[in-house]
């Protein structure tokens, strides 16, 4: 059984305009919602193979255009572009690419942060009351799961205060350390 996208409203957790869930971000009934993708655009595994899959192909055709269009090399890390949700309870679908971790001496943090800033900013542009967002890079990128919080929490906090739109962010963690990191971080 699919849970309900209202399932999710009861259970998360509310840290003033950032709200907190553990569970599958598929599932959740944002306008829009942030894939961990990789350059290609193409799909993957992880969190990118589970939005696909439960998106269905159209999320897919939007990406392919795209690489026909002005992403002819795909994207970049850091950069973040918007399609259709398909058949997900979102609406839109906003991919970013973040960082393989490489030691922390490539870029990673900035380019990771950039993630997390030009999503909203694109949320912000069509203005987007709400934005989910997966732990970017925390996954087959391998991003040492603390750090990669701090800055998540650190980015979004002064984008929301600085901004109408989106109203609120939510974060998605699948995992019991994600949830207890996110869970310190927040609450700091
Ligand atoms: P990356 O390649 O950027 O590391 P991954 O998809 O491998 O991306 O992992 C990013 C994070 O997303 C990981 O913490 C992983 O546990 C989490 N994740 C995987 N599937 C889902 C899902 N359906 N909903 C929410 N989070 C997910």
């Amino acid at each position: 059984m699919t849970a309900s996208p209202t399932d999710w409203h009861s259970q998360a957790q509310n840290f003033g305009r950032i709200r907190f869930y553990q569970g599958d971000i598929t599932k959740i009934d944002t306008p829009a919602i942030v894939n961990a993708a990789n350059s290609s655009l193409l799909g993957g595994g992880g969190v990118d193979g589970a939005i696909h899959r439960a998106g269905g192909p159209e999320i897919l055709e939007a990406c392919r255009r795209l690489r026909a269009g002005h992403l002819g090399k795909g994207l970049a890390p850091g950069q973040a572009v918007m399609t259709t949700a398909g058949r997900l309870p979102a609406a839109h679908v906003i991919h970013t690419v973040g960082p393989v971790w490489n030691g922390g001496q490539k870029d990673e943090a900035e380019k990771l942060a950039s993630c997390y800033r030009n999503s909203l900013r694109l949320a912000a542009e069509n203005q987007l009351d709400s934005v989910a967002f997966p732990g970017i890079s925390t996954g087959i990128y391998g991003y040492p799961k603390a750090e990669a919080t701090a800055i998540a929490v650190r980015e979004v906090r002064q984008f929301l205060a600085q901004h109408d739109f989106p109203n609120t962010a939510v974060f998605v963690v699948f995992d019991d350390q994600s949830r207890q990191l996110y869970e310190q971080e927040l609450s700091k």
